[in-house]
């Protein structure tokens, strides 16, 4: 009985010690397919209006952390809001078969159809978006971030976003050598808790659980999951 109890709080301990009692340590292949309902998991919270432009959803902790790097960004007036968070499968599946209705005509194959579309958008079951820890910051517009007030609010972030635990997925293609997206100067990602999904991402989803959408069938033939999903900037992963 004494060994037994001492075995258990070991246990315990070293899942204290090295946070293994975390719900990120453990998600559903669902919850990484992008199969939630933000507004009814307790994990989620409601982006402020004065913080986001429109309804959306991050985890709390993401949520937190946003919070506590737009009040730092606002004290060098910089105003930073969310422009999108939390996008579910249904949601990615709208985006996506939209492009895919009005493109599809323009190419002569699926496939080149879908590598279209990937130069910014994901497959639905394939986007970071779908967890809670990725948002895209004041516009999604390129040229927005080359003057300006935009271009102010880019070297803000390159410069500070590391310290709030956010980083760049989507960097430059040719400097960091990463495969899949264009640059997206304005999406970033809570690394504490996004690179726990990834690994579990790499572990339990493969190119044939991404399915239930038009062209749907190219995600093998493109590899998806390797070239797209861990297309990311270095310092993210
Ligand atoms: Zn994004």
């Amino acid at each position: 009985m004494m060994k037994t109890t001492l075995i258990f709080c070991g246990l315990f301990l070293s899942n204290l010690l090295f946070g293994q009692s975390s719900w990120s340590d453990s998600v559903s292949v669902g919850f990484l397919l992008g199969q939630t309902n933000y507004e009814k998991n307790a994990l989620f919270i409601q982006v402020p209006s004065n913080r986001s432009t429109k309804t959306c959803y991050l985890l709390k902790e993401v949520n937190s952390a946003f919070d506590s790097m737009a009040v730092a960004a606002q004290k060098a007036g910089i105003s930073l809001k969310v422009v999108s968070g939390g996008r579910n499968f249904e949601m990615q599946k709208a985006i996506w078969e939209r492009k895919w209705k009005s493109r599809r005509p323009n190419f002569k194959s699926d496939k080149e159809t879908a590598l279209d579309i990937l130069k910014y958008s994901s497959m639905p079951g394939t986007s970071r978006h779908h967890w809670g820890t990725d948002l895209d910051i004041n516009s999604v517009d390129p040229a927005y971030f080359s003057s300006g007030k935009g271009k102010l609010e880019y070297e803000w972030l390159k410069k500070n976003a590391a310290s709030f635990g956010f980083c760049q997925t989507y960097d430059n293609k040719a400097e960091s050598k990463r495969t899949g997206y264009s640059e997206e100067k304005w999406h970033y990602t809570y690394m504490p808790i996004s690179h726990k999904l990834l690994k579990q991402y790499n572990e339990k989803i493969t190119n044939e659980l991404i399915i239930g959408f038009l062209g749907s069938s190219t995600a093998k033939e493109i590899d998806v999951v390797k070239f797209y999903v861990n297309g990311i900037s270095s310092l993210c992963d």
